[in-house]
């Protein structure tokens, strides 16, 4: 048997030691974590809808219209007009012919790769990728490598390579601890090229990235390349829960006879996909929302550049600070505390040894002043 207190001990010993504040009220920038008033930058609500009044509104009428839950999995009766018809609104978002829900961004990763691959088969992956890819790619038990991250002749050296079975590269969107962009147009030729498929997994680029929140894609091919299979989460930008994959009729239907990450779970609350397709509409008509979250990002960047922090090239949401081993990053996270700003330490392996970092996020929630103050904490600070 595994020695758990030992194991504890080390745990606290490394700095690596994991622990959950309580929040209480609704999410948002300004919280109370542990009965203190905090400023977040940490939270995926990318553009504050997580406790938008419209949205809040539509997950009560949705538990009026549907109750609380939604009884069974999708294939037996827990498939709702409310799953079916935010299925339908988010394939027309992406400009894809279909989309499947999923309960969560983990099952959907995990259901695509293991329906879709299996032994003798080759997922090529990102080494930054979301754990759920990897995991799905475990899961599916084909050969699983992961190149250098965003190293596009390494991974064409190794498509080049004589194969059996079939291959699938998998990739971030926006990769979720460094904030960077994956090259997908590069991706796309390198998949069509060799003959595989071709998985982003979008989860902090929709709502956020190209001009009409489409993400990823629409920023580098145009949102309804079909050719590539999308993933997309609902708890981040969409401020609710859940997932869905889009794609062609044929995949989606393929996934629902084969996905049992799909098949063998119960569907989400109706309510909840009620309440999310408010947040869609309200997603893709407040532009402003990603008009105010970039002048903030900008700020925030120039802010930081002027004391030396280096930040990553992109202008995404996500801009961390790498201060490199754990206890550094737990110091720096607990001394933002003490001064009301909450930027939790994420060290290995979230990310890689040598890596621990804060993770700043924003939010279109966030005014003005907020980053003001974060500058000047850090600056103080690093
Ligand atoms: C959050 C995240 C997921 C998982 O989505 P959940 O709905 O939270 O399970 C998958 N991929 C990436 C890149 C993510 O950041």
């Amino acid at each position: 048997m595994k020695p758990l207190t030992e194991f504890l001990a080390q745990q606290h010993t490394l700095s690596l030691y994991r622990e959950r504040g309580i929040v209480d009220g609704p999410q948002g920038v300004e919280i109370t974590l542990n009965g203190r008033p905090v400023v977040a930058f940490c939270s995926n609500d990318y553009l504050g809808l997580a406790n938008h009044p419209e949205v809040v509104a539509a997950l009560q009428e949705g538990a009026r219209l549907y109750g609380a839950g939604s009884g069974a999995a999708h294939l037996i009766s827990g498939h709702s007009e409310a799953h079916h018809l935010l299925e339908q609104e988010l394939a027309a978002f992406t400009g894809r012919p279909r989309a499947l829900l999923f309960s969560t961004g983990y099952m959907a990763n995990l259901g695509v790769l293991s329906a879709l691959m299996g032994r003798g088969d080759t997922v090529f992956e990102d080494r930054l990728n979301h754990a759920s890819l990897v995991d799905g790619a475990r899961l599916s038990q084909a050969r699983l490598r992961r190149y250098p991250h965003r190293d596009m002749e390494t991974l064409e050296a190794w498509l080049s390579r004589p194969r059996d079975g079939d291959a699938l590269i998998a990739s971030d969107g926006v990769f979720s601890m460094d904030g960077d962009l994956a090259p997908v147009d590069t991706l796309r030729d390198l998949a069509r090229r060799h003959s595989a498929w071709l998985l982003i997994d979008d989860a902090h680029g929709l709502g956020v990235v190209g001009a009409g929140g489409r993400g990823s894609l629409e920023q580098w091919v145009g949102a309804d390349d079909d050719g590539i299979i999308l993933m997309g989460t609902l708890g981040k930008a969409f401020g609710t829960f859940g997932a869905f994959v889009a794609g062609g009729e044929d995949l989606i239907e393929y996934l629902i006879q084969r996905a049992r990450t799909y098949i063998y779970t119960t569907a989400l609350p109706p309510a909840v996909a009620h309440a999310t397709r408010t947040s869609l509409r309200v997603l893709r008509e407040d532009d402003w929302r990603r008009t105010h979250l970039q002048q903030l990002i900008t700020r925030l960047r120039n802010g930081l550049s002027r004391f030396g922090v280096k930040l990553p090239a992109a202008h995404t949401p996500i801009q961390p600070v790498v201060v490199g081993d754990p206890d550094t990053a737990l110091v720096l996270s607990r001394a933002l505390l003490r001064r009301g700003l909450l930027i939790p330490a994420i060290r290995p392996p979230t990310v890689p040894q040598g890596g621990a970092r804060l993770r700043i996020t924003l939010s279109a929630a966030h005014q003005t002043s907020h980053v003001d103050r974060l500058i000047e904490e850090l600056a103080r600070l690093l």
